[in-house]
């Protein structure tokens, strides 16, 4: 974190979060890498003894009433853990999000509140076995009648298919609209009769039960719909502004840590007689992660700031997409780089960096893939700078040519 950009409350809540970072066993990093343990509830549950989860939301429903600002610090802070543990936390704020803005009294009451009280484990449904980027392209049904809809279909990747308690699950409930209209948002009780079909060997991010849930004509009863019918596009278009504020911010703290034990690795291994940070390909390797992550730190809060003023949610989008692409990416090469300075040893299990590494990997892909984010940053970006006149000095006339028309060829 940029010290001069944060205040008294966030220093606070940054010692609040050290606090709760020092306090997970590390049995349980380790049983999580090793798949012994697929859900580790007691972390949900030590971190809302706390008050720590769902920051965000009012006190009422067990919150802190905070800001984005405040909560990336939590967030960033958080980036120490293994990202597994990183994930399950940040479900609560994008779980937490759909009822905070969109779910009715009665919902916040029986879902949000004993989630933030770690009572309940929540868990995202969104992407299907036929592809995950192409979202409004979802085929998984819910037919009305009778007081219940009736949900079929599948997803695939759930972060707490074994062991959260409820899903939130997008469907089609009018599969003709176009398809933003198509979809609506269900919460989904496990013991409604949700079936876990497979929990997947993970390269890394391992110990959350990421798995494919099955809907076998489940009946839902109606008032477990989130929102309006046809809500849903607009509900994940909220629901993407944690989704992908939570993975911006722990990349960042993640490839902090990296950087940290990788910096202390090179002030103490000597080779050629000399500590290997007096080498300058170490050195700088250092210098230049230094200077990526406090950019991605300064790019998330920046984002945050803009989320929190609530003037320009198309711009609020891109930077947040902006963050998501700029800190995963960051936290891959500061990860990479760390275990390059540390040579062999950094391979090994004798290090975290190697898990870190896995982890990392993951970052570019899930909460929409980079590639997914580039298409979102230059189509909003497109749309700001084509749609507004020329504000500024019209700098392309300040060419010696610049009145060659001629020359000016664009087809
Ligand atoms: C460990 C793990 C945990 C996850 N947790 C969850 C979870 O809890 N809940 C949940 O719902 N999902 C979860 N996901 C799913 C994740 O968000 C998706 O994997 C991701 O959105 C990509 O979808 P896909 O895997 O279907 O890839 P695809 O959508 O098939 O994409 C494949 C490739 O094509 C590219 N591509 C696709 N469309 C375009 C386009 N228009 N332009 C440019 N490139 C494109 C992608 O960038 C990617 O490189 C998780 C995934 C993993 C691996």
């Amino acid at each position: 974190m940029i010290e001069a950009l944060l205040n008294d409350g966030q220093r606070a809540l940054r010692d609040e979060i050290r606090g709760l970072v020092k306090a997970v066993p590390r049995q349980l990093i380790l049983d999580m890498d090793a798949d012994k343990v697929t859900y580790p509830k007691e972390f949900l549950e030590e971190a809302a003894k706390r008050k720590l989860l769902g920051l965000r939301f009012p006190h009422e429903y067990g919150g802190r009433g905070l800001k984005w600002a405040d909560e990336i610090v939590a967030l960033e802070e958080g980036g120490a853990l293994p990202l597994a543990l990183g994930c399950l936390y940040s479900l609560v704020s994008i779980c937490g999000e759909a009822f905070h803005l969109f779910g009715r009294e009665d919902q916040k009451r029986k879902y949000l509140q004993p989630t933030i009280e770690g009572r309940l484990g929540c868990a995202e449904a969104l992407t299907e076995p036929r592809g995950g980027s192409d979202f409004f392209g979802a085929t998984t049904v819910a037919v009305r009648g009778g007081g219940y809809y009736r949900l079929t279909g599948q997803k695939r990747f759930v972060v707490g298919a074994e062991g959260a308690d409820y899903f939130l699950v997008y469907a089609k409930t009018d599969p003709n609209a176009p398809g933003r209209e198509s979809l609506s948002l269900f919460v989904v009780e496990k013991d409604m009769g949700v079936e876990v079909k497979h929990l997947y060997g993970l390269m890394g991010t391992r110990g959350g039960g990421a798995g494919r849930i099955l809907f076998r004509d489940l009946r839902v009863p109606e008032e477990c719909l989130i929102g309006r019918e046809g809500q849903g596009g607009e509900v994940f278009y909220r629901m993407m502004i944690p989704e992908r504020m939570t993975s911006a911010a722990g990349a960042v703290g993640m490839a902090r840590s990296a950087l940290e034990i990788a910096a202390r690795y090179s002030d103490k291994r000597k080779a050629f007689g000399m500590k290997i940070r007096d080498f300058q390909a170490v050195s700088f390797k250092v210098a230049d992660s230094v200077a990526k992550i406090d950019a991605a730190s300064a790019l998330v809060h920046a984002s945050a700031l803009q989320i929190d003023g609530g003037q320009n949610n198309r711009l609020a989008r891109r930077m947040v997409s902006e963050s998501k692409k700029f800190c995963t990416e960051v936290a891959w090469e500061v990860v990479n780089d760390a275990m390059q300075t540390m040579g062999g040893i950094g391979y090994t299990n004798v290090y975290p960096i190697e898990r870190m590494l896995r982890d990392a990997r993951l970052m570019m892909i899930w909460t929409g893939t980079n590639e997914v984010m580039n298409l979102i940053i230059q189509h909003e970006y497109y749309r700001d700078l084509l749609g507004r006149g020329l504000e500024t000095r019209d700098i392309e006339a300040d060419a010696a040519a610049a009145d060659e028309a001629e020359e000016k060829v664009y087809e």
